[in-house]
């Protein structure tokens, strides 16, 4: 016989899912159940709602494990739609030459940044890589995170960048979701410095149909910057991902305004990310189409800029979602808590809007809603218990963590 599980005397906020990610307004609307309970059954919510109800509800002589969450708050697993968690070394030197005045594309230029984790990707084993890679991953999932996204992009070649795709995958269900991106275009690798162009061939000609054919990935990202690749090469590049079925992600104007959100917008991307320099006509076009922003607060905090303005992307009407970038050089940040922080303290969103965009609509930037984002019948049992009363805990206690415990299909982690 089957074991269910009764989470009782909790209160529940939720965003409830209704087949689209939540823009403007509806981004606050949070459901919130003072003297709320769940019914999990093979690791899926079977029922929730008001504990009185849910007790009458409760099928005779099965078995039920009971667990009393003593008033605490209780939200969906933290989803996660943008990171470069695989990788190796860190760059804490870089960071203090960040501190002296280098800038990030300064860096980059000298070989640093992004390629110096190239090289410890490329010369590391597949063992290594998975080691470390299942290490992040861990600390993420002690910060309440369910459902985690992971970039290639450190080894821009066909070899190191499956390497790290393959890494991606084995880590699936163990025990988060994973979903896998491939983004051979991060960066001009050393060997391509003087021929570009060539590089850009080889990720359409090579990777990108190899990736696909063995189905290594579900997203293709492109780091569309100054210095990095073009507007004009990040469409060549995004329009071969999609004639090969794969689903689309642009880094878009992160640093300088190169019309990154109009492509967004453009070729009707998933999710446009970073958006620091998008300019109103760039954000306009996005919400025309739809097209989600995520938003990666952690990483102009860590890079002393400006944060991207979420308030006036929601007056737009741009559906908004965060996520860590958690990344061995720009943000070193593998707490979504930490970004819900940022996220109401540094970009003024209400503890009800954060909730929603590292929740469901961080669910819709990688195609999980389905499964994630909210806590509602049908779906994954995955949440987290804060040692508070509402979500705002996280953002109001800041010198510790406020995550008590973390479930996923309903077993703790
Ligand atoms: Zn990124």
């Amino acid at each position: 016989m089957m074991t269910l599980k009764l989470f009782r005397n909790a209160r529940i906020y939720t965003p409830i899912d209704d087949g689209k990610p939540l823009a403007g307004n509806e981004m606050g609307y949070v459901a919130v159940t003072e003297e709320g309970a769940l019914i999990v059954e093979e690791g899926y919510i079977a029922s929730i709602g008001q504990e009185g109800e849910i007790l009458e509800s409760l099928p005779f002589g099965e078995e039920v494990e009971e667990i009393d969450l003593e008033g605490r708050c209780i939200i969906p697993g933290f989803v996660d739609p943008h990171t470069h968690a695989c990788f190796m070394g860190t760059r804490e030197r870089e960071f203090v030459m960040r501190l002296q005045g280098a800038s990030y594309l300064d860096i980059l230029k000298m070989g640093g940044g992004i390629l110096s984790t190239v090289d410890k990707v490329r010369s590391a084993s597949k063992e290594e890589l998975y080691e470390n890679t299942k290490e992040v991953v861990s600390r993420a999932a002690k910060t309440g995170i369910t459902t985690i996204e992971i970039k290639s992009g450190y080894g821009l070649s066909l070899e190191h960048e499956i390497k790290m795709l393959e890494v991606i995958d084995q880590l699936n269900g163990n025990p988060l979701d994973v979903v896998p991106t491939f983004m051979g275009a991060h960066a001009i690798p050393m060997e391509y410095k003087d021929n570009p162009k060539a590089y850009v061939e080889l990720v359409i000609d090579e990777m990108i149909p190899y990736v696909a054919k063995r189905n290594l990935a579900k997203y293709c990202d492109v780091f569309c910057e100054e210095g990095v690749f073009s507007v004009e090469d990040a469409r060549r590049i995004l329009q071969a991902a999609r004639g090969y079925g794969l689903g689309l992600k642009l880094h878009a104007d992160e640093v300088y305004d190169l019309g990154g959100a109009k492509l967004a917008a453009e070729l009707k991307v998933d999710s446009a990310e970073h958006l620091l320099a998008a300019s109103d006509e760039g954000l306009r076009a996005m919400a025309q189409n739809g097209i989600l922003a995520v938003l990666l607060p952690a990483t102009a905090f860590s890079l002393r800029k400006p944060f991207a303005r979420a308030r006036r992307m929601m007056e737009l009407g741009v559906p908004v979602a965060l996520a860590t970038d958690c990344n061995p050089g720009s943000c070193y940040c593998e707490s979504m808590e930490m970004v819900y922080r940022l996220a109401v303290l540094g970009m003024g969103l209400s503890m009800e809007e954060a909730l929603t965009a590292s929740t469901l609509n961080a669910a819709y930037a990688i195609g999980m809603a389905r499964q994630v984002g909210s806590l509602q019948r049908g779906k994954k049992a995955d949440f987290v218990v804060l040692e508070g009363e509402t979500p705002g805990v996280m953002a109001y206690h800041l010198g510790a963590s406020n995550v008590k415990e973390v479930y996923k299909m309903g077993k703790k982690i």
